[in-house]
């Protein structure tokens, strides 16, 4: 098969562990006797010191032309104290607008050789099998009026939480198809004894579960979710919430599995390109040590060839020579514990591929 991949390796890390996944996808290609055109684009920081944007028009373009698009990550301090239009995050915001993606899939799995980097207990964490879909364009992040005000000659700040029943219904329905696929239950979580965005969202997530009887929906507060993810993550398969209580369970989901380092998503829209992307950020404190993980960016681009391209068989290549390697031992920093055998970003980007 031929197929251009749009590639916006970002910030910080972002560029070392894109290079990474690139090389992976590359050994994929030979093995398997596909074509991949690799295309770069500009976002973040990067953009806005060449172009003066954080999203370029032409990196919007070269997106909507290729058939996936794989994203390192963008930011750093150097952009974070910027008026709005040149901060490096509006970049991630817009491409997420401009492609349409509106579910964030990420995917939490146990790996028993990494139970010991874990800060819970192996009993806790064993079987946990995951998968967390968030919602990505609309809620607090996007809603207006987002500014401060003066209020009865106060100071205030107002920001807006917008929903429509439509956004809702799809995110929804996206997580039901997933949990037939996998152990048929739906978790929505939500803070519905408070918002009242939450309580369409209970009322969508109810008239969405009549279409799947097989599924089974249960609804969880978000902060005994919060606790419940810690205490039994065991009992969840599908998790489906609004994007910021999205945004905050999908980072401590990700202390479950060890790392940030070792987690992929997937964002979806309607009719694609799908962005695929770690979830980590650009990790500014060990930008150009080599000590990135990334394992995160090669199973997104794994991720890529499941979702995107059809390609089980390459993506579940990929998926085993990353257990392969950290069963024999293999870490980045993030990851080392006692008696492992500690290696750089692009030593374990070799390993992988050795494997491979
Ligand atoms: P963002 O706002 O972009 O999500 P963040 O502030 O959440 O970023 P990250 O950049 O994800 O932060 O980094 C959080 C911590 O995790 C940092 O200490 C970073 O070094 C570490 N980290 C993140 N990704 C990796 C990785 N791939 N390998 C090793 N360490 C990582
Ligand atoms: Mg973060």
């Amino acid at each position: 098969m031929k197929k251009r991949i749009a590639v916006l390796p970002g910030d910080g890390i972002g560029k070392e562990v894109a290079k990474g996944a690139i090389e992976v996808l590359q050994a994929v290609g030979e093995r398997f006797g596909h074509q991949f055109y690799f295309q770069y684009g500009m976002i973040g920081g990067e953009a806005i010191d060449t172009l003066g944007t954080p999203l370029p028009d032409e990196t919007i373009e070269l997106c909507k032309q290729s058939d996936a698009v794989l994203l390192g990550a963008v930011g750093g301090p150097k952009w974070e104290k910027k008026p709005a239009h040149l901060r490096s995050e509006q970049g991630l915001l817009r491409i997420r607008k401009e492609l349409g993606l509106y579910a964030n899939v990420r995917p939490t799995s146990y790996y028993p050789s990494l139970a010991d980097a874990s800060p819970l207990r192996k009993e806790v964490i064993e079987g946990v099998e995951m998968v967390m879909v968030r919602e990505l364009s609309g809620g607090i992040y996007f809603g207006k009026p987002s500014e401060r005000i003066q209020k009865n000659g106060e100071d205030g700040v107002v920001d807006t939480l917008y929903y429509q029943r439509a956004e809702i219904e799809r995110v929804v329905r996206l997580a039901f198809e997933l949990a037939v696929e996998r152990k048929g239950k739906v978790t929505s979580i939500d803070k519905a004894n408070v918002l009242e965005s939450s309580r369409m969202w209970r009322e969508v997530a109810e008239v969405i579960s009549k279409d799947y009887p097989d599924v089974e929906l249960e609804h969880m507060l978000v902060d005994n979710a919060a606790m419940q993810m810690i205490k039994n993550p065991k009992q969840f398969d599908v998790v489906v919430t609004e994007n910021m209580f999205g945004d905050i369970l999908s980072d401590e989901a990700s202390v479950l599995t060890g790392s940030l380092g070792m987690l992929p998503s997937a964002s979806l829209s309607e009719r694609g390109p799908y962005l695929y992307e770690p979830i980590h950020g650009s990790a500014p404190d060990i930008k150009g040590k080599g000590s990135a993980n990334p394992i995160a960016m090669i199973l997104s681009a794994a991720m890529m060839l499941r979702q995107s391209f059809g390609m089980n068989e390459e993506a579940d290549a990929i998926e085993q020579a990353v257990n392969q390697v950290l069963d024999a031992g293999y870490r980045t920093k993030d990851i080392m514990t006692f008696g492992k055998k500690l290696v750089t970003t692009d030593e374990m980007v070799g390993e992988i591929k050795a494997t491979l």
